[in-house]
């Protein structure tokens, strides 16, 4: 827990029941489903995140769209979680869902290319600075096969990764460093039984470029796989420099550097690459490229293009890389993304994502001051981060020492009472093109009713 909590447990628990209770009382009905789905259902629920929002049982949704969620209680959300990025331009954008149910009746997948594919290349090249492009089916998996074809350039076996990072359920970057300095599982998982004891990873902290040297110069990594702004630890923004020092190192080990775009695409129309002039030699994306139909991209330089087609080619008949899927780029998935490329994560969306972002960190910086809160909150982009920590984190460990589940959660289940949505997990809030200056001002007083009562409390 964060020493900079404020309140105690007790008087934290107090605050809770009676939050638990408002929660129980108007989602009586989604109640009654969770204890339904526990019969054919593993925890009540279809996917393990989605019983994670630290309440007594989810809320159900009837229905999301723009940037409302409403639920079958009939409760009605502001949603600042937006799927935790898959819905980053709002729910069900209207060019995208018009696009998606023409092609419903044209065709869902058939493992033959249609044109729609080229434009999905020239666009991304525009954006990304890289020529050549493929497409996969979610970000994890991007993001798995450009680590196979970086080890079949390389011929090395491992993989580079940030302590405290998340790049989907890959075995490579879910081992961390554990307290005795250890490669080990994740700290809360430590026995997660589901991961090979073979490491094939190296782990060291974001903003340092000591460690990443010594681990590179064994010279048997790969890549180095990260998130130019860590998004999943609460969020760490790199400092001066760091991201162009990795970039020589890289350049200096033989190492290819992946970055993982999948969270900051909403740092811009080409993502944190484009705006931060960054070169890398893979780009991997996913979650909201096609409004949130499953699919995901994966970009790389004209010099790996030229070394694949030289060693393996695309893989082929027997597929000895295991790249590829049957629903993979299926002409389905790749008109959403084409659509909402062309008219829904436009330029124009970013700048007005960029303008709400600035409104509501202008906001929650002055609640903070207003009660004297040693909080901080970290802007990157279309979203911010609100860490119980007076100093912004530096690397994944610092984030995660004043993480607070209890104060979190009590803090996500206040707003949700008041029709607020941010992301479970932390305190990240995300704005999409469709969220008005009125919802970011009722997201700054849900904060700061909160924290008025955090201080009250705690007197
Ligand atoms: N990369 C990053 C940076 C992510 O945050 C995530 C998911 N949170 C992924 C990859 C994996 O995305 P998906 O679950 O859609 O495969």
């Amino acid at each position: 827990k964060s020493p900079y909590r404020l309140v105690t447990d007790e008087q934290l628990s107090k605050l809770r029941a009676r939050e638990d209770k408002l929660f129980d009382e108007r989602t009586q009905k989604s109640k009654e489903i969770f204890q339904q789905a526990h019969k054919n259902l593993l925890n009540g629920v279809p996917m393990p995140w989605m019983g994670d929002w630290g309440t007594t049982h989810p809320v159900f949704l009837e229905k999301a769209q723009g940037n409302r969620c409403y639920d079958i209680d009939g409760n009605e959300y502001v949603d600042f979680c937006l799927g935790d990025t898959g819905a980053m331009f709002g729910h069900s954008p209207a060019a995208t869902a018009a696009k998606v149910a023409e092609q419903a009746k044209n065709g869902i997948t058939t493992m033959m290319p249609t044109p729609d594919a080229l434009e999905i290349g020239k666009e991304l090249e525009k954006r990304f600075g890289l020529p050549t492009w493929q497409v996969a089916m979610t970000a994890t998996e991007a993001n798995r096969y450009v680590i196979r074809n970086a080890r079949a350039l390389t011929q090395r076996p491992k993989i580079l990764v940030m302590q405290e990072c998340y790049h989907g359920s890959l075995d490579e970057s879910l081992p961390h460093i554990n307290e005795e300095g250890k490669l080990a599982l994740r700290t809360e998982y430590d026995s997660n039984p589901g991961l090979p004891k073979d490491q094939l990873t190296r782990v060291v902290e974001f903003n340092d470029l000591e460690a990443a040297e010594r681990e590179l110069a064994h010279r048997d990594c790969a890549a180095v796989l990260l998130e130019p702004v860590m998004t999943n630890c609460g969020m760490v923004l790199p400092a001066e420099g760091y991201l162009e020092g990795l970039r020589e190192l890289c350049d200096r080990y033989g190492t290819y550097m992946i970055i993982d775009e999948t969270h900051t695409l909403s740092n811009g129309y080409g993502g944190y690459t484009r705006a931060h002039g960054l070169k890398p030699d893979f780009v991997t994306l996913g979650k909201s490229i096609a409004g949130g139909i499953p699919v995901a991209v994966y970009g790389f330089t004209r010099e790996i293009t030229d070394k694949i087609n030289a060693t393996y080619g695309n893989a082929g008949v027997s597929d000895p890389m295991g790249i590829g899927g049957t629903l993979a780029a299926n002409q389905f998935a790749i008109a959403a993304m084409r659509e909402t490329l062309a008219k829904v994560a436009t330029e124009e969306a970013f700048e007005k994502m960029f303008r709400g972002q600035q409104r509501l960190s202008d906001g929650l910086e002055a609640v903070l001051k207003k009660h004297n809160v040693p909080w901080s909150l970290t802007r990157s982009g279309a979203r911010c981060e609100l860490q119980f920590m007076p100093t912004l984190p530096k690397n994944g460990t610092e984030a995660k020492e004043h993480f607070d589940w209890q104060l979190m959660y009590y803090t996500h289940v206040f707003l949700s009472n008041r029709g607020i949505l941010i992301t479970p997990f932390h305190n990240m809030m995300l704005i999409s093109p469709v969220t008005s200056d009125e919802d970011i001002d009722r997201l700054i007083k849900g904060w700061d009713d909160c924290i008025a009562e955090l201080v009250v409390v705690s007197k």
